[in-house]
């Protein structure tokens, strides 16, 4: 077991012979300690006491434990996801540590003593994804990526910074209007941190063949695209390919909503597509005919909006890298409608009999 077994930055209350502990902020659990030995160890814990020394510590206290009964407590709190390696951090490098710290800190609320919040930051750092789309969505989450240190970034887009894209797109200035984006992203990544190599290809995407290609050494694609039409199909059929999660969101309409995919773990997006197929026929009749009226296509995407997207759909990406906690938007639409006080629904989709993508690797 951990050599200094440390108690992670909650709340604790102690008295009328119990202990509430507060691993979440809206979380709390209550622990009977009779005799107060549960809080005296807690104490200990919290000053990351080393593990040798822990029993005689108590014992001053007046309270004799075997190694055994210290044991078994310790594995409890464990699995109540309340301790942590306090050396954890030592694997990392210093100036890693001091720039990553509050990274570290977030991975915290997913460690233990088995699995370092360091060992999570290394997942990141080795990970390398393939991001589709420098835009409004690409960029933030190229900006997010960057900050938590993520190791190799292609970006992948074919068009040029305009006056129109600084509403929202935060790595471009006035400067660059003109360059292509995936350049200038490039350019952005690397005045901002040395720890990831941002691969520009300035190119579009159009086929399942590229996607595989620029793919090939990726551990997750992003679809921050919307064009062509069935993009997402051909990121979809492509990761089945390469064996690899993919994450897609973006803002149509008035909402806001992403979604992942897991090949062979979760539905996939043709699994969807085919649902959809189905509900669509059995529409009323006025609304199987094409509409009368087609919204003219505009982008309504603000600043904050994007923002609120790319951060999102960030968490979801590194979910999937680091595995710090299982993904939330595997085959589950997550919907933000900003013009309605943000109310947030999600709703998870079935695998479809019929996909032939999830048919081919039952
Ligand atoms: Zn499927």
């Amino acid at each position: 077991m951990t050599a200094r077994p440390m108690l992670k930055g909650i709340m604790v209350h102690r008295g009328e012979g119990q202990v509430v502990l507060w691993p979440r902020a809206l979380r709390r659990m209550y622990l009977q300690d009779h005799d107060g030995s549960l809080a005296v160890l807690l104490g200990l814990l919290a000053e990351a006491r080393p593990r040798h020394e822990l029993r005689a510590a108590l014992a001053e206290h007046g309270f004799d434990v075997s190694d055994e009964q210290l044991a078994a407590v310790l594995t409890s709190l464990d699995e109540m996801g309340v301790l942590l390696d306090a050396d954890g951090d030592d694997a990392l490098d210093e100036a890693t540590r001091e720039r990553h710290q509050s990274n570290l800190r977030f991975y915290d609320l997913f460690a233990g003593l088995e699995r370092t919040s360091a060992s999570m930051h290394a997942a990141a750092q080795r990970s390398r994804v393939l991001l589709l789309g420098a835009g409004g969505i690409g960029t933030g989450i190229l900006q997010s990526l960057v900050g938590l240190g993520v190791g190799q970034v292609t970006v992948v887009d074919q068009d040029r910074v305009e006056t129109k894209n600084l509403a929202r797109q935060f790595v471009y200035g006035l400067a660059e209007v003109g360059r292509p984006k995936v350049y200038a992203a490039q350019d952005w990544a690397k005045a901002y941190s040395a720890g990831t190599s941002v691969v520009p290809v300035h190119a579009r995407v159009t086929d399942v063949a590229t996607v595989l290609e620029l793919g090939a050494d990726a551990d997750i694609v992003v679809c921050a695209i919307d064009s062509p039409e069935d993009i997402r199909l051909i990121v979809n059929e492509a990761c089945f390919a390469l064996g690899v999660p993919f994450v897609a969101g973006g803002l149509n309409y008035s909402t806001l909503s992403y979604w992942s995919v897991e090949p062979g773990r979760s539905p996939c997006w043709q699994c969807l597509a085919l649902h959809r197929t189905a509900e669509a026929a059995a529409l009323p009749e006025v609304l199987r005919q094409d509409a009368y009226l087609a919204p003219p296509s505009v982008n309504r995407a603000t600043g904050p909006m994007a923002q609120l997207m790319c951060g999102l759909m960030t968490m979801e990406i590194m979910r999937y890298l680091t595995r710090s906690d299982p993904p939330v938007a595997a085959a589950t639409y997550q919907v933000i409608e900003v013009a309605d006080r943000l109310a947030m629904s999600s709703a998870a989709w079935q695998r479809h009999p019929d996909c032939p993508m999830c048919g081919a690797v039952r």
